[in-house]
Formats: structure tokens, sequence, C-alpha cells
């Protein structure tokens, strides 16, 4: 985008990446992690689908594979403050615990 060395500076390129958002980029307007993710990489978009505004498809996957994980242990956790406290001994527990 520029050079602090010379101070130059590439405007039109800065205001495509400022304008690079969920909004803009056509895959992430329905999608349902848009909030989470943001949009995904620009780099990525640009080396692998060629355009920022376009998602990169294989980020996207891992992405939201790594948001449902997130998700899920945060609920267990929120399930498990409701839980009675465990009487397991440690040498026994798998059928009670997991
Ligand atoms: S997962 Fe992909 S489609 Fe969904 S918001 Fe992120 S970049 Fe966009």
């Amino acid at each position: 985008m520029g050079n602090l060395n010379d101070g130059t500076f590439n405007e039109e390129m800065k205001q495509r990446f400022a304008k690079a958002n969920v909004y803009s980029k056509s895959n992430c307007k329905n999608c349902w992690a848009k909030f989470y993710c943001s949009g995904g990489c620009n780099a990525n978009n640009w080396q692998y689908e060629g355009d920022i505004l376009t998602s990169h498809k294989v980020g996207c996957e891992l992405e939201k594979k790594r948001l449902e994980c997130a998700i899920m242990i945060k609920a267990a956790l929120a399930d498990q403050k409701d839980m009675p406290q465990s009487t397991c001994d440690g040498d026994d527990c798998f059928a009670d615990c997991q």
C-alpha cells in the first residue's frame, strides 16, 4: 500500500482495502459466520481466488469449523455450570463425566 521510507502511498489500493468487508464480499453477505469472521483474510482471497472481495473457499470452511467448535465448547462450559459438582475420583469416570 505504500512505502514509509519514501512516504509514497497508493491511495486507490488503500480505498479498495477499506471497502473490503462482509457487506461488499458477495460470499459473506448470507454467511452465518460473517460477524465472527469479518470476511476472512484479504491476502488469501487475493492469492487463491484472485480478488480480495472473493472469499477463499478452503479458508471459509476452516473458519466455520473453528467457530462451530468454539461455540460448542462455550455451550458445553455453560451447561457444566448448571450441573451439580461431579463426584468422580478420576479412576472410573468416563461414563458419568464424558
Ligand atoms: S466464512 Fe467465508 S463467507 Fe463466511 S464470513 Fe468468513 S470469509 Fe465470508
